[in-house]
Formats: structure tokens, C-alpha cells, sequence
């Protein structure tokens, strides 16, 4: 069978300027001389419709929430090979959610050969800054994927990485591999010679090897080439895009020079320090996720595992530098948003229990047992099963002395498995994500108060919470009640009496 398509493939390539097409339908060579693969050197195409926001869900077992997306173009460049994606997109307002009022937000994403980065204000920028380039290297492997998988992508990548078939209703799956087996790439060609669906995989904290498929349909030829009307993505079981093509041009002008910025950028290490709140209690911060560590009798309590293993490792050794000789006992997890629960797997192999609402608990034991062929972390290697101590409502943490409350946040348009920290003798209260404080200099927000904060506010004067501090795990410092009063617009109001 290789063989055949190994011949096939070479007629192919040869007729392509012609499409001439004598094979069999529903083939590798077929498809390719079909959609002109060989002709191909870039391809751009418009369109619009739905984006999603990957590893956001408002809810375990919820999917990625909406953006509308009124314009879409991705321009791909198969030799060199680079890709760039440009869209307008807006969250859907959702009526049964409140969230802040949505912004509209025009990201352009860029990947060429081993660079990635994204075309965007700097971080903190005044309003209006023009756009410049922010080197985004974790990007690049999601952002080849994007390349190959596309239909073109797809059969080129299949030539040039020995690609292997085999028939399938009525037309043929096409396997190969690429970065020396790391990637596998599966796609469906139909018995009218179009790709109709690609699956791949990358690696990602969470969810490990995540299965990404994209679905081809309603081919048309746009101004001379074969090109599908319809497009949806989907990562980690959930659509993450969903686009009607309505214009596309072959071999259009896409090159992409390396900005000397991103050429030259060296991710900084990883940075971890430690900020005493209270006896025994520390703020881990440096970078824009932080922790906390309480140093109990014989053990410690870490807030939140953000981010990835390399955060997770940076900061259990600045944990342990600063409260020596005690094991990580729990890992108190906020929510299940990957950029809040994509360092948990390294507690887990560290030997900590997660301390986490009881709808997470799920979520997690599923998202876990997914192969780690692609990035194997520590857990992987170490093949621990995950424990858990899980609540509804309220969960308390003690060694017999201090005492660490884990609350529900109730209500909450953000996440509605959502969990708060406050101990009650020090007055401190640990949340993220409901809300950031700014810098003690800088102006207050201007707009309405975010409903994330509102609802914050409700909760801590429900749950009758005396708060001195707030370590809040974005930001640039611990803020006090009076800093939310003054945020919400409430200020002068006591919450507690
Ligand atoms: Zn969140």
C-alpha cells in the first residue's frame, strides 16, 4: 500500500501543473492534485464568525465560552513556513452570566519557522500605543499546527514527512508525524478528493496530549482554488473556532520577516519572591500568577498553582527555601481555568493533596488520565494518583492551631466552581480572578465596577468576613477592604457590621 501511494504521489506531483487527475479518487495524490497542493505556496483566506477562548470555561463541564468574530484573515506562507492571524472579536454577552461589559479586541498572532509573537500594545501601555512586536514563544508549536493542518498544509506535510494511508469510507485516513514523531497528524481525505478533517495533538498543562480536530466542509473554488466554505476547530473536546470563509487568494504576497526583538528574545527565568503578610503566612509572587504559603505545624498549605510545571517548580523551591524541612501537605486550587490550574500536577507529584470545589474534583481526574507523550511533566514520570479533599460550600484546613478556611465564591459570573481562602486570625483573605487591585499609584479604572468584584464584595459581607488584607493573586500588591469599597464604589460602607 505505501508503495502504491509512494508512486502515486510522484504522478501526482508531476501532473499537478496540469490536474490531470488519473488516480484513484479519495487518495493522498488525488486530494493533492485536486486542490493543486503542489501550486500552492501560500494561501489567504477571510472570513468571520465564532472564536472561543481555550481553557476559560465558566464551568467544569461547560464549553470554551463565545466571541463573536466579525473579521477573520489568516495569511499562510507554506515555505517558509509562517503564518499570521488577524481578527475583531467580542465576547457574547451571555444573559444568565454577568460579566464586565465586553471590549472588542483585535489580536494579530505570527509564527515563522521557530519564532512566534504576537503584534500588540506593550503590556501597561498608555491607551492608543501603536502596536509592536511581543514575542510569544510558547506559541510556536500551537501556531505550526496551524499550518499543516490546514487542507494545502495538510498535503504537503503528508509529502514531504512519509505519510501512510489507508482506505476509509469510500475515501482514505492519511497518518504521518512530524519533529522526529513528537506531532501525529490523522486526516480524512473523501471520495471527492477534498481533506475533509484533521486531527492532531498538542501538548498543553491541563489536558496533556490535546486532541485537536478540524472540520472541511462545503468546498468551492474561490477565484481558481478549491478551498472549503466552512471551517471548525475544536481543542480539548470544545469548539475553539468556527469560521465561514468568504474570500481566499493563492500565492498572494505573505512574507514574514522576524522582527530583530523577537529574534533576539531569551525568555527571562522564572522568577519567584517571597513577601511576609503575616507570621508564618507569605505572598510567592514575581510574574503575573501568584501563591500563597502558610507554614503550618508540620506542614505547608500552598494557594493556587498557576500556570505550568515550570512555575510550580519555581515556586515549591522558593516555598521550601522559606519555610525549610516541612512537606507541601495541600494545594488549595481557585477555579479550573488553565491558567490557574495548569501548575497543580506538580503538587500532585510533589505528594500534595488538592484542596479544590467538589465539581473540579471530576474535571480533573479526567483531564489527568490523558496520554503525556507529547511534553511528559514530573506527574507523568512519576505516575502518582491524584488526592483530593473536594467541598461544596466551605472547607476548613487546620493543624490544630491556625486555621484555613477555603469558601465557595457564590454567584459568580466568572467561574461557578470558585473558591476563596480567609484566615480568620490573621484577617487576610486570598481570591483571584474576582478581582485585581491597580498599583498604589495609579488612577483608579474608569467605568462601572466589575460585576467579578461586586460579587466578591457580597460574598466576604455574607459570609460575615473580617478582611484586614487582601492578597489578591494578580496585581502588583496586598490591598486592604477599604481599596474594594473603593473600587466598587462603595466606599465608606462597613462589610462586616
Ligand atoms: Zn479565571
Amino acid at each position: 500500500m505505501r508503495a502504491v501511494v509512494g508512486i502515486a504521489l510522484g504522478l501526482a506531483i508531476a501532473l499537478s501543473a496540469g490536474a490531470c487527475a488519473t488516480e484513484q479518487p479519495g487518495t493522498l495524490p488525488a486530494a493533492t492534485a485536486a486542490l493543486g497542493a503542489a501550486d500552492v505556496k501560500s494561501i489567504e483566506y477571510s472570513g468571520s464568525g465564532k472564536w472561543f477562548q481555550f481553557g476559560q470555561a465558566p464551568g467544569p463541564t461547560l464549553p470554551w465560552p463565545a466571541f463573536d468574530v466579525s473579521a477573520f484573515t489568516a495569511t499562510i506562507n507554506y515555505d517558509a513556513p509562517a503564518a499570521r492571524v488577524q481578527m475583531t472579536r467580542i465576547q457574547v454577552v451571555e444573559p444568565d452570566r454577568a460579566r464586565p461589559a465586553p471590549v472588542q479586541q483585535k489580536p494579530v498572532q505570527v509564527v515563522s519557522g521557530t519564532f512566534a509573537w504576537n503584534m500588540a500594545p506593550p503590556p501597561g501601555s498608555a491607551p492608543d500605543t501603536p502596536p509592536a512586536p511581543q514575542p510569544q514563544p510558547a506559541a510556536v508549536e500551537e501556531r505550526t499546527m496551524e499550518i499543516w493542518t490546514t487542507p494545502h498544509g495538510f498535503l504537503k506535510a503528508a509529502a514531504a514527512n512519509n505519510a501512510t494511508s489507508q482506505p476509509a469510507e469510500g475515501g482514505s485516513e492519511v497518518t504521518f508525524t512530524t519533529d522526529g514523531g513528537k506531532h501525529k497528524y490523522v486526516g480524512r481525505i473523501n471520495a471527492q478528493n477534498q481533506v475533509e478533517r484533521v486531527q492532531t495533538w498538542i501538548d498543553n498543562p491541563v489536558l496533556g496530549d490535546t486532541p485537536i480536530v478540524i472540520s472541511y466542509a462545503d468546498y468551492r473554488d474561490f477565484n481558481g482554488v478549491l478551498f472549503p466554505g466552512k471551517i471548525v476547530r475544536t481543542q480539548g473536546g470544545y469548539p475553539v473556532l468556527d469560521i465561514t470563509v468568504s474570500s481566499v487568494t493563492k500565492n498572494a504576497a505573505a512574507a514574514v520577516d522576524v522582527p530583530n526583538e523577537v529574534r533576539s528574545f531569551s525568555p527571562p527565568p522564572v522568577n519567584v519572591t517571597a513577601e511576609k503578610l503575616a507570621d508564618g503566612v507569605f505572598y510567592m509572587k514575581g510574574g503575573g500568577h501568584h501563591s500563597v504559603a502558610i507554614d503550618q505545624r508540620d506542614h505547608i498549605v500552598v494557594v493556587e498553582g498557576p500556570l505550568d510545571e515550570a512555575r510550580s517548580t519555581a515556586v515549591i523551591a522558593k516555598v521550601k527555601e522559606t519555610i525549610p524541612n516541612k512537606p507541601i501537605k495541600y494545594l488549595v486550587n481557585t477555579h479550573a481555568h488553565f491558567d490557574h490550574s495548569g501548575g497543580l500536577r506538580t503538587y500532585v507529584a510533589e505528594g500534595a493533596t488538592i484542596v479544590t470545589h467538589e465539581m473540579n474534583k471530576p474535571y480533573y481526574e479526567q483531564a489527568w488520565a490523558a496520554p503525556r507523550t507529547i511534553n511528559p511533566d514530573k506527574l507523568a514520570q512519576a505516575s502518582r494518583p491524584a488526592t483530593f479533599e473536594t467541598f461544596t460550600d466551605k472547607h476548613t484546613l487546620t493543624d490544630g492551631h491556625r486555621i484555613i478556611d477555603v469558601y465557595k465564591i457564590a454567584g459568580s459570573g466568572h467561574n461557578d466552581a470558585f473558591a476563596m481562602v480567609y484566615l480568620p486570625t490573621e484577617k487576610i483573605l486570598i481570591e483571584v480572578d474576582a478581582w485585581a487591585p491597580v498599583a498604589a499609584n495609579a488612577p483608579p479604572p474608569q467605568g462601572p465596577p466589575s460585576p467579578f468584584a461586586v460579587n466578591l464584595y457580597d460574598n466576604i459581607k455574607r459570609l460575615n468576613l473580617d478582611v484586614k488584607q487582601i492578597a489578591a493573586l494578580h496585581g502588583p500588591r496586598v490591598a486592604t477592604m477599604a481599596d474594594l469599597q473603593s473600587a466598587i464604589g462603595r466606599a465608606g460602607t462597613n462589610p462586616t457590621h
